[in-house]
C-alpha cells in the first residue's frame, strides 16, 4: 500500500509525483506505456507560458498577470474558470525553480512564427529532456515506477479512493493522483462525439493525433461510470493543422504546417474559408485543425509564394512546389479555373502596408469574405508552395470538474483523497481555444498543487484509521 498512488507518467503526474514525495509521502507511478515511450504527450512540449513581471532568466520584457489572463479570455471566448485560471498563471511565475532544482532546463525561445521570446520560456532539449530530468529525479527520490501499466479500473466508494487496477493486479493507496491525459488517442471516442456532418461524413476518421497513442480516456470513463463531476464539450481540443501526410500518432511538432499567417488556405473546393492573419501565429494556430475539420473532406491546403520562404518554421517534409499558379492547383488537384479565380481576387483585395510578420502589421484585405486582417501580400512570386493539412488532435478538453485544491468532485461533493491534474482537468481553465504553452503551464500548476494534496490526504486518511482502529 502507498500513501499516493499516481496515474499516468506525463509532465502533470511527474510533477504531482515528486511534491507528494517532497511531502514525504511514499508514492507510486502507473504509466500506461513502455519505459521508452514514457511521458504521454509531454515528451513532445518545447515550452511553458510563464508570467513575469520583469525579464527573468530567459524570458524578455514582462507578461503580467493581466495580460495573461486577457490572452487567456480571447482564446477561449470566456469559456474558463476565472479563479483556477488566475490560480494557474500565478504558479507559472513561481515553478520555474524548483523544475531547475528537478533537472529542467531552459533556454531562449526559438526563431521562426511563434512570437513567444517574451512569454514562453523553453526547456532545453525539449520535453523528451523534460521528462527524463522528473523519471531520474522521482527515482533518485525512491519513487516507485511501473511502466506498461494502463490502469483500467479504479475502486471508489462513496467518492473516496482505495485503489487502482491493472488487468489482475491491484494497488492500494491512501490517496490517488489522476494525471492519465485526455481521450485524444481513442478514435472511436473523438468518433462518436464529433458524429456525422451534414455532408455525411464522420469528420474525425479523418483527424491525425500528435501526440501519444496511450492517452485513450479509459479512467476519464471509469470517473464518468463512478458519477464523477465532468465539464466541457467533447468535440473541444486543441487541435492543429498538421501535415496531411503524418503518422496516426507521435508525429510531434515537426508536422505542424506554420505559414498559414504568411499565404491563404483554401479548402478542397479551391475556397478560401478564414481569415488567415486573424491575430499572432501563437494564439491562432490551434484554432486551424477545427477549421480545417469543417472543410469537406477534413482537408485544407495551406498555400504561399517565394516572399515568404525562410519566414516561419520549415515543415519536416517539402512542400508540393510549382512555377506557376495554374501548375499549383493541378498538382494539388484543386480545380484550376476556382483556385486561381480564388487567388486573383485575394490578390486584388490586399491592400499592402509595410509588412512586418513580427507586428499585426497594417497589410490587409479589403472587399472580400473572409478577408484577411494582418499580413496580407498578393500571392504573385514564384515558385509558388502548397501544403496539404489535416485536424491533427493534441489534446482533449472534456474532463473532470475540479476546484483550486485539484480534488475530484462527485455530485458537487469534494473527494477527500482523489485529485486531478493535466489534460483530465485541463477544461475548467480551456473550454476551448488554446495560446501556446498553457499546457505545460496547467499540468504543472495543478500538478504540483494536487502532489501535495495528495500527500497532505494521505496522512490525514491514514490519522483517521489509526483513530478509528482505536475507537
Ligand atoms: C506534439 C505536441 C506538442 C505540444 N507542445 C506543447 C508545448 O510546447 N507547450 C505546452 O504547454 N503544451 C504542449 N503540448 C500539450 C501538452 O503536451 C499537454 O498539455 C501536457 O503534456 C499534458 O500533460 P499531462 O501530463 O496531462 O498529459 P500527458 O503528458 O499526455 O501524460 C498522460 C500520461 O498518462 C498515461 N496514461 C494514459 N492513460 C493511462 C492509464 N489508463 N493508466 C496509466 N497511465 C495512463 C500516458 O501514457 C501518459 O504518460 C503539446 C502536445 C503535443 C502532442
Amino acid at each position: 500500500m502507498w500513501d499516493v498512488v499516481v496515474v499516468g507518467g506525463g509532465n502533470a503526474a511527474l510533477c504531482s509525483a515528486l511534491m507528494a514525495r517532497e511531502a514525504g509521502a511514499s508514492v507510486l507511478i502507473l504509466e500506461a506505456s513502455p519505459k521508452e515511450w514514457r511521458g504521454g504527450n509531454s515528451q513532445h512540449t518545447r515550452n511553458l507560458r510563464c508570467m513575469h513581471d520583469a525579464p527573468q532568466d530567459v524570458l524578455v520584457d514582462a507578461y503580467p498577470e493581466e495580460e495573461y489572463w486577457q490572452d487567456l479570455l480571447k482564446v477561449t471566448g470566456g469559456i474558463t474558470n476565472e479563479k483556477l485560471a488566475r490560480m494557474v498563471i500565478r504558479e507559472s511565475s513561481t515553478c520555474r525553480p524548483w523544475m531547475e532544482k528537478h533537472g529542467v532546463r531552459f533556454q531562449p525561445s526559438l526563431s521562426g512564427t511563434l512570437h513567444v521570446a517574451r512569454t514562453n520560456a523553453f526547456f532545453m532539449g525539449g520535453g523528451k529532456a523534460l521528462v527524463n530530468a522528473y523519471y531520474r529525479s522521482a527515482e533518485n527520490l525512491g519513487i516507485d515506477i511501473l511502466y506498461d501499466s494502463p490502469v483500467d479500473d479504479l475502486e471508489i466508494k462513496d467518492g473516496t479512493f482505495i485503489a487502482a487496477r491493472v488487468g489482475d493486479k491491484r494497488y492500494e493507496g491512501h490517496a490517488v493522483v489522476l494525471g492519465c491525459g485526455g481521450f485524444e488517442s481513442d478514435r472511436a471516442w473523438l468518433r462518436e462525439a464529433w458524429g456525422q456532418n451534414e455532408r455525411g461524413e464522420w469528420p474525425a476518421d479523418n483527424f491525425l493525433i500528435r501526440g501519444t497513442r496511450y492517452n485513450m480516456g479509459v479512467v476519464l470513463k471509469v470517473m464518468m461510470r463512478e458519477g464523477a463531476d465532468t465539464m466541457g464539450d467533447p468535440t473541444q481540443a486543441h487541435c492543429v493543422a498538421i501535415d496531411a501526410r503524418s503518422p496516426l500518432y507521435d508525429g510531434g511538432i515537426c508536422t505542424r504546417i506554420d505559414c498559414v499567417s504568411l499565404g491563404i488556405v483554401v479548402n478542397r473546393e479551391a475556397k478560401r474559408f478564414y481569415d488567415e492573419g486573424e491575430d499572432f501565429w501563437p494564439k491562432r494556430y490551434a484554432l486551424w485543425g477545427r477549421l480545417v475539420a469543417m472543410q469537406p473532406g477534413q482537408i485544407a491546403y495551406s498555400i504561399i509564394d517565394a516572399k515568404s520562404v525562410g519566414r516561419f518554421m520549415p515543415p519536416v517534409f517539402d512542400g508540393v512546389k510549382a512555377d506557376t499558379l495554374p501548375e499549383l492547383a493541378r498538382k494539388l488537384e484543386l480545380d484550376v479555373d476556382t483556385f486561381m479565380e480564388t487567388v486573383n481576387s485575394f490578390n486584388a483585395a490586399c491592400r499592402v502596408g509595410t509588412f512586418d510578420h513580427t507586428i499585426q502589421d497594417d497589410c490587409h484585405t479589403e472587399g472580400i469574405t473572409p478577408e484577411k486582417t494582418h499580413w496580407a501580400r498578393p500571392i504573385d512570386t514564384g515558385p509558388f508552395y502548397g501544403y496539404a493539412v489535416r485536424p491533427g488532435v493534441t489534446f482533449t478538453y472534456f474532463g473532470l470538474t475540479t476546484d483550486e485544491k485539484a480534488s475530484v468532485f462527485f455530485n458537487g461533493k469534494a473527494s477527500p483523497n482523489m485529485f486531478a491534474a493535466g489534460e483530465i482537468n485541463a477544461g475548467n481553465v480551456l473550454g476551448k481555444g488554446y495560446t501556446a504553452g498553457v499546457g505545460m503551464s496547467i499540468g504543472t500548476a495543478f500538478g504540483r498543487i494536487a502532489g501535495t494534496q495528495a500527500a497532505l490526504a494521505a496522512k490525514k486518511m491514514k490519522e483517521g484509521a489509526v483513530k478509528h482502529a482505536a475507537a
